[in-house]
């Protein structure tokens, strides 16, 4: 079965074309996916023979809503999807003063193994399709009631690991047929895989940049981050600062403070020196506590900035939502997996 969902709208015409539609018949059918619907019997100004030919030959699956809480906090809701093959992934819609934003998830799971992160603790099952990370941004704003202004690729599961797929993600998304987000409105993080990060950077995209950097030094980074052991912190860096010069987008360096793993003043120290002139700022996360994990959060997060602020480096705390959900990085996927 054809999944027209992964599909950006130029592949889409071409696919029609191919069957002798013209390409206004192509934005038809783009625009009612990405108004939801659930068959095509709902494209209503489709002639019926074509309706039928496309659900004859193509899937239209919507996510179903496996696991759904809402903060009593701060409003976060956090969705479990399940897919059409059964597998689930998660998204957590976030509203900030300067809009609703959804993370999203890009894997089942993830292969990058990094130690205090509880989506890459049962490894990746699959890749997601580009249809599968639209829909969740599609499905919820739809099922939550509110606007989605922003995009981030923080979920479960590594972007620049499923990089083509994320490219025509992107396009769907970015499309005014489609979900109309702008690329300044989409943030993506990575753990670090350098050639990919030279390829989106030849795409030349306006989105922002996260790289998850966690030390400043090789033997921390490398103990918290598989990733390190073969691409070093001044390889990574370099990456970053040829993706700056590349895209003119200044790169945000996240940074989850750990009790006494990444936390002390020598190591703000040395992050200052090696992001001098790699334009970027730094946030610092509070580590979120994994139950099958040994890392505890730092109790030093206000002193570290103080620190890095002392260097002149921007930084930035992340505020944290939706404490009360399990509302990070995979714990509800984890949760419901324990559970069955
Ligand atoms: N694979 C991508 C994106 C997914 S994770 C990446 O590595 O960047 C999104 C962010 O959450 C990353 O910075 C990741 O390192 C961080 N993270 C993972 N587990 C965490 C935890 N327990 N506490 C705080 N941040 C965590």
């Amino acid at each position: 079965m054809t999944d027209l969902k992964s599909m950006p709208l130029p592949e889409l015409t071409a696919w029609l074309g191919e069957r002798g539609e013209p390409a206004f018949r192509a934005k038809q059918v783009f625009r009612w996916l990405w108004r939801g619907v659930s068959s095509f019997q709902e494209m209503t100004d489709l002639s019926r023979p074509l309706r039928e030919k496309l659900a004859g030959e193509c899937a239209l699956y919507v996510p179903a809503v496996a696991r759904k809480q809402e903060s009593r906090q701060d409003g976060t809701i956090k969705y479990l999807w399940r897919m059409a093959d059964g597998n689930c992934v998660e998204s957590v819609l976030m509203r900030y003063r300067h809009g609703n934003t959804v993370c999203i998830s890009c894997q089942v799971g993830c292969r990058m193994g990094c130690a205090f992160c509880a989506s890459t603790l049962a490894g990746r099952v699959r890749d997601l399709s580009a249809g599968e990370m639209a829909d969740q941004v599609l499905f919820s704003g739809k099922e939550s009631g509110l606007p989605v202004h922003n995009i981030v690729l923080m979920g479960i599961g590594e972007p620049l690991d499923n990089l083509d797929t994320v490219l025509k993600f992107l396009k769907i998304v970015n499309s005014p047929e489609g979900l109309n987000i702008g690329m300044r409105h989409i943030s993506l993080s990575t753990c670090g895989l350098t050639e990919q990060i030279d390829r989106l950077a030849r795409e030349g995209l306006q989105l922002t940049l996260s790289v998850s950097l966690h030390a400043p030094d090789d033997a921390t980074r490398s103990r918290l981050m598989p990733v390190n052991r073969s691409t070093g912190v001044e390889k990574l860096l370099e990456t970053c600062r040829r993706y700056f010069e590349t895209t003119g987008r200044r790169i945000s360096y996240e940074y989850a403070m750990i009790d006494g793993v990444n936390d002390a003043d020598w190591q703000a120290d040395l992050l200052a020196r090696r992001l001098k002139g790699v334009p970027g700022h730094v946030n610092l996360i509070p580590l979120n506590e994994v139950e099958e994990s040994p890392w505890r959060p730092s109790r030093r997060v206000a002193a570290f900035q103080r620190r890095l602020e002392g260097h002149g480096v921007t930084v930035t705390v992340r505020r944290r939502l939706g404490g009360d959900i399990d509302a990070s990085c995979g714990q509800l996927r984890r949760r419901a997996m324990r559970e069955q």
